[in-house]
């Protein structure tokens, strides 16, 4: 049995509101990064299937999607990506926005992923994330955005089961970024951490072209 490559990863990671997708949207302007948020990709799908009435049952609740279905979808989603040439695992690096989620999500991914780095968004002040939800709920019309009490049950799983993701990671793979910085600050301190890793990719791929002579 071949084993299938795993694909090269920098996780963005926060709590809700902290502007991973803004960052994410930002970053996938810029060749050789593949955003990929797996609340968009939720988001998309036909509310009348099976699959999509499950996932609106539980975001609409605030809380997370069960972790077999999250990562069945995700993995169709990023296949997709794949076989239209969006996302080329050669020479991008997939920029990973809502995964991991939980610990169990970590190994999860494992199969599938090698974790470069990990982009932590940290914000002290829950009401400024809270102010920037309710200011995304008109713009994006978004029904998990929509209600006070929805939105403080997402900090609370955040603060429960996604926030000890972090400890499952090397310290030193971590990158804290100040998330109350200015856009372009913020978009500055992470591409800080994303060069090094980009220019690595690059020479890795320039010595397996020279070692294959083409
Ligand atoms: P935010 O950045 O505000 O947390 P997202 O767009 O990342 O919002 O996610 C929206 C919702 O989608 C989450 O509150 C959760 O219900 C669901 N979701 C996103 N990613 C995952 C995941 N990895 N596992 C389970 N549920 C997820």
């Amino acid at each position: 049995m071949t084993t299938r490559p795993r694909y090269r990863c920098v996780p963005l990671f926060g709590p809700p509101g902290v502007g991973k997708g803004t960052q994410g949207k930002i970053l996938s302007n810029i060749p050789g990064f593949f955003h990929l948020s797996v609340g968009d990709v939720f988001r998309s799908i036909d509310i009348g299937s099976a699959n999509g009435r499950e996932v609106y049952n539980h975001i609409s609740r605030g809380e997370l999607v069960p972790d077999e279905l999250t990562i069945k979808i995700w993995r169709k989603a990023l296949e997709a990506y794949v076989a239209l040439s969006w996302f080329k695992p050669r020479e991008d690096l997939l920029i990973l926005d809502g995964m991991p989620r939980n610990v169990h999500q970590v190994e999860m991914i494992q199969e599938h992923l090698e974790i470069h780095r990990v982009i932590y968004l940290k914000c002290s002040d829950e009401e400024d994330m809270i102010h920037r939800i309710r200011r995304r709920a008109i713009r994006e019309n978004r029904t998990d955005d929509a209600n006070e009490s929805i939105i403080r049950r997402r900090f609370d799983v955040y603060r429960e089961v996604t926030a000890p993701v972090l400890q499952q990671y090397d310290p030193a793979i971590i990158h804290e970024v100040d998330a109350n910085g200015s856009p372009s600050e913020v978009v500055h301190s992470i591409l800080d951490c994303l060069i090094p890793v980009q220019n690595e990719l690059f020479e890795a791929n320039l010595r397996e072209e020279e070692s294959r002579g083409t």
